[in-house]
């Protein structure tokens, strides 16, 4: 392709609402251009991408024997009140209604149209085992979308639904989708980690995610020293690589004041002591209600007891409480309406609503905790001489430095983009939605469902923010837009351009898609273009080095340059593809 007949338009400068190098380099080469927050146009560079990345999914997914189909992105009401997404999924479903006053969302994900695609054409166990997928634009109305492709609005998902017809044979799928992923991500050629996951809203009990490794990601991994261990910081269980115990005996109850404490960090540095020898006390709700039109007596508050250092885990409490969503914080007001003391000077004496306590508070004995009236504090307060708790469980988020929760060592900590999520649902759609099929003994059951995402356009912007360097991307090479960039540095020139057009159509010949660029522009800039588009490899044509025989060829990972003859070129070329 030539630079002139594409359109591609490069910017000097960083976008101002893009924080991450992947974002402010798909802006500035011109990959997505921003329509509304969250909402991008691909250009043609991106476009040219996301179809390798497609297709690298499409081979591995038919090599794994599932079938493509794609389904509709507007979606009636009456399926997602099939399995009570319809309220569930909250305002993350965009919703709206046609002419005629019909309910109507923009496809989130797919579990019920699949589901209901699948139990109007599979009925008996000859049907199965089935694999179905699809390529697809969805819609989720993110809070706060960000980071250009990683968190939008709108984005392309590859999503697979598989159908068996017990819970050995959906296993098999799962793990056959696994192996499929595993291969994917390893041709694509990042830098990946599997770890185990909460399963979300969308359902079922046993789930891995496909992490991209960067320090920007949104997501906190916790991967064990010896490699046997790797999860989500949401479902890590945590455990102290040495518990620590008070040895002391119970002292008794006292009131004491710390006017201007209202943090944890505040309190640990008037009292001169470890912020994790304090005990904080946090309230919560899991009544899905804004907070401008609730009263606290339909919120069934509870209350949490953590060490001062730790971290609440909001999946955590969602998975043991049962939740569809994460417990949202009570608000300042309704804390001191419920506690009578403004959050910092709360604690757990006297409270009559439910508490759960960490796991880590069990060998603690005289602690301090907010004596519930403003700016005093209660040191030697002892479980269950002076407050009740209806569970002492794993309520925190586990660290960098605690143990292997499944074997010897620590606990090591990165970050991660999300970019495939799998799941076993087990028969939790089918259930809802009847979806179900006859065994070789003539009886109705359920079928046993699992469904598997990749985020397509996030994985391309990973794959960025995974490479690139002060200059520009560095693309990898199973997705980059063209395989070559070639700077023909005189166009007007008959020799130059017949040189460039040989090689081009050479390369093409084999299969290697080249950018030419043929403006007629100074070599500086149109280096400086080619550093920011990031193709694997630049070839230099000019008019200085045909004279010496001579074409220039960069790699675009380490600017490593070799002068070869222009016979050598497309061989060099081909090798570096091999
Ligand atoms: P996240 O935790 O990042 O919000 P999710 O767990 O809600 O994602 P899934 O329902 O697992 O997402 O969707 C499958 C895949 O789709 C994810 O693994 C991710 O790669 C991608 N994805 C999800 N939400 C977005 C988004 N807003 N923008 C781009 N890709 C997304
Ligand atoms: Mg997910």
């Amino acid at each position: 392709m030539k630079w002139s007949e594409s359109h591609i338009y490069t910017l000097k400068e960083a976008p101002s609402d893009a924080e991450i190098p992947s974002h402010i380099l798909m802006v500035r080469g011109g990959l997505i251009k921003k329509l509304a927050p969250g909402i991008y146009t691909y250009g043609p560079l991106a476009l040219r991408s996301l179809r390798k990345l497609e297709n690298i999914i499409r081979e591995e997914l038919d090599k794994a024997g599932c079938t493509e189909i794609l389904m509709p992105m507007v979606q009636p009401r009456e399926l997602w009140e099939e399995t009570n997404r319809w309220q569930e999924m909250g305002d993350g479903l965009l919703k709206f209604q046609n002419r005629n006053g019909h309910d109507f969302c923009l496809g989130a994900t797919h579990e019920e149209v699949v589901t209901d695609y699948a139990r109007k054409d599979i009925k008996s166990y000859r049907d199965l085992p089935r694999t179905l997928y699809q390529i697809q634009t969805k819609f989720r109305d993110e809070i706060r979308p960000r980071f250009g492709l990683m968190r939008g609005r709108e984005f392309l998902m590859k999503d697979a639904y598989s159908f068996d017809e017990s819970k050995e044979k959906a296993m098999e799928s799962y793990e056959r989708l696994k192996q499929a992923y595993i291969n994917i991500f390893s041709r694509v050629g990042v830098d990946f980690r599997m770890v185990k996951a909460d399963s979300g809203n969308i359902g079922g009990n046993l789930s891995e995610e496909f992490h991209v490794l960067a320090d920007s990601g949104e997501d906190h991994l916790l991967v064990s020293e010896s490699g046997d261990y790797a999860a989500n910081a949401e479902v890590c269980p945590a455990k102290d690589f040495e518990t620590i115990y008070s040895q002391e005996k119970e002292l008794s109850l006292e009131k004491f004041e710390t006017k201007g404490c209202r943090t944890i960090k505040e309190l640990s540095s008037f009292l001169k002591c470890a912020e994790s020898s304090l005990v904080k006390t946090l309230f919560f709700t899991g009544v899905d209600m804004p907070e401008a039109n609730r009263a606290l007596k339909d919120l069934k508050p509870f209350a949490v007891l953590l060490r001062g250092s730790d971290e609440v885990n909001l999946i955590k409490l969602k998975n043991l409480l049962g939740f569809a969503n994460p417990p949202q914080m009570l608000s300042d007001s309704e804390v001191k309406e419920l506690t009578g003391a403004s959050p910092g000077s709360c604690g757990p004496v006297g409270l009559q609503i439910p508490i759960y306590a960490d796991t880590a508070l069990e060998t603690l004995n005289n602690i301090i905790v907010g004596a519930n009236q403003d700016d005093y504090h209660l040191r030697n307060v002892n479980y269950p001489r002076d407050f009740k708790v209806s569970q002492f469980v794993d309520i925190r988020v586990a660290k960098e430095g605690d143990k292997n929760p499944v074997g010897d060592g620590k606990l090591r900590s990165f970050r991660g983009i999300e970019v495939g999520h799998i799941f076993y649902l087990g028969t939790k759609y089918s259930k809802a939605m009847n979806a179900n099929f006859l065994d070789n003994n003539g009886k109705s059951n359920p079928l046993e469902m699992g469904c598997y995402g990749i985020g397509v356009s996030r994985t391309l912007q990973a794959a960025i923010e995974q490479n690139n360097d002060k200059d520009g991307m560095i693309w990898v090479k199973s997705i980059a837009p063209y395989k070559v960039h070639i700077c023909c540095l005189d166009p007007g020139d008959d020799t130059v351009w017949n040189e460039t057009q040989r090689i081009y159509s050479d390369l093409e010949s084999k299969g290697i898609d080249c950018l030419v660029d043929d403006r007629a522009e100074r070599p500086g800039v149109k280096f400086k273009d080619a550093d920011l588009l990031g193709m694997p490899l630049r070839i230099t044509i000019g008019g200085k080095g045909l004279k010496n025989n001579e074409i220039e060829v960069t790699k675009r990972s380490d600017k490593e340059t070799v002068k070869l003859a222009p016979e050598g070129v497309v061989q060099y070329v081909e090798e570096f593809y091999r």
